[in-house]
């Protein structure tokens, strides 16, 4: 609301515009989504991303680093891909990824090549890249923002 009263954005065809109107209107504002053009570039600031527990659970997708199966978050763990006590580091992003429980026990203290596991995809840092870490919180926008690529109407 405010960039828009600013003027430094603007709906990207009358579907949108409607949508808000009606949401202002009636004083409703649900879920739904509404994709606004920025009509000049506007400074966001890049954010210092800590590998928390909580920023590693959206890098990996809830998902074990292991075996691949996702899980409710209470069920998964951080493990150190190179455990601390044999040298590995503590709190990077490549040294630490999510596992299951039971991934996690069967490896315990050994290094991915003694423990005959592998990782199902590398471990990187999560972009400081503000969209990247609002597509992963938000799913149903990266949705939204992929129908919109995929329209020819964004192009004019
Ligand atoms: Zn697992």
């Amino acid at each position: 609301m405010v960039l828009l009263t600013k003027q430094r954005i603007t709906f990207i065809d009358d579907a949108a515009r409607q949508a808000v109107e009606d949401a202002l209107l009636h004083r409703r504002f649900g879920e739904d989504l509404v994709i606004v053009r920025l009509l000049s570039n506007i400074q966001i600031p890049r954010r210092m991303l800590r590998a928390n527990r909580r920023n590693l659970l959206l890098r990996d997708d809830g998902t074990c680093q292991y075996c691949g199966k996702s899980l409710p978050s209470s069920q998964l763990s951080v493990d150190h891909v190179v455990p601390t006590s044999r040298g590995g580091s503590g709190g990077s992003w490549q040294n630490q990824v999510i596992a299951c429980r039971r991934c996690n026990g069967r490896k315990g203290n050994r290094l991915l090549s003694e423990a005959g596991m592998r990782l199902i995809r590398p471990p990187r840092a999560l972009t400081q890249e503000y969209a990247h870490l609002i597509f992963l919180r938000y799913p149903q926008l990266k949705h939204a923002y992929d129908r919109l690529l995929s329209s020819t109407r964004v192009l004019v």
